[in-house]
């Protein structure tokens, strides 16, 4: 049986992952973000507002899955991120955290619709082997957006994250500080990604550099 966060543990765990995106500039200069965490099989404890900076757990908001406010209030420009975050805990059951940002590098493949290869060993570490996959824009929150997302985490199981078109980022973990170190990593990625350019473009790992990185990993933890 999968074991949650309990509140105050998902509400800690939230502020600490606001803290790791400020300290390592993965997070764009409006400081806008929403995050949550799961905190038993039908409820979620989310940010109730568009700005992360200095969050106040106080105004985390508990959700269900069926996506009604449980406990506190959700700003209204906010009510619609929540069948954003409902939909996909109900989709990939193997997730338990979600975070949306707008952080910059991965953010300009979402604005350029192209997939961010993978050719960072960190990543490999972190479990993401696939290409991070581009779900094509529609408004946020709007049934079509939240559809798109579905269906490319449906269609692609592996991936730990999607860039959501001409908009920002949302990886997947099973805890918000993990998913926020995720998106630290997709940051230095797609940083180093966009430099290696000029230098005739990042190459490619060997076929087997996700079983290597695994075997070492084993090696390591045994
Ligand atoms: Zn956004």
């Amino acid at each position: 049986m999968t074991k949650y966060l309990s509140e105050s543990e998902a509400a800690q765990e939230i502020v600490a992952a606001t803290n790791i995106l400020f300290e390592t500039g993965a997070i764009s200069r409006s400081g806008h973000a929403n995050l949550s965490a799961r905190i038993s099989e039908s409820e979620i404890l989310m940010t109730s507002g568009g700005n992360v900076k200095n969050l106040d757990p106080k105004t985390l908001a508990v959700v269900d899955l069926d996506e009604r406010v449980i406990r506190g209030k959700v700003a209204p420009e906010n009510a619609e991120i929540i069948s954003m975050h409902a939909r996909s805990y109900r989709a990939r059951p193997d997730i338990s955290s979600i975070v949306h940002t707008h952080s910059p590098a991965p953010t300009a493949f979402a604005y350029a619709h192209e997939p961010l290869p993978i050719r960072a060993e960190p990543m490999l570490r972190f479990g993401q082997a696939v290409p991070v996959p581009v779900v094509p824009w529609a408004p946020r929150g709007s049934d079509e957006s939240v559809g798109g997302i579905i269906r490319v985490l449906e269609a692609d199981q592996e991936t730990l994250a999607v860039l959501l078109a001409n908009h920002g980022l949302l990886a997947f973990g099973t805890s918000p500080t993990g998913t926020a170190r995720l998106i630290v990593a997709l940051q230095e990625a797609a940083e180093a990604e966009l430099a290696a350019r000029a230098l005739g473009g990042a190459k490619d790992f060997p076929a087997d550099a996700l079983a290597q990185v695994r075997a070492s990993m084993a090696r390591v933890a045994r």
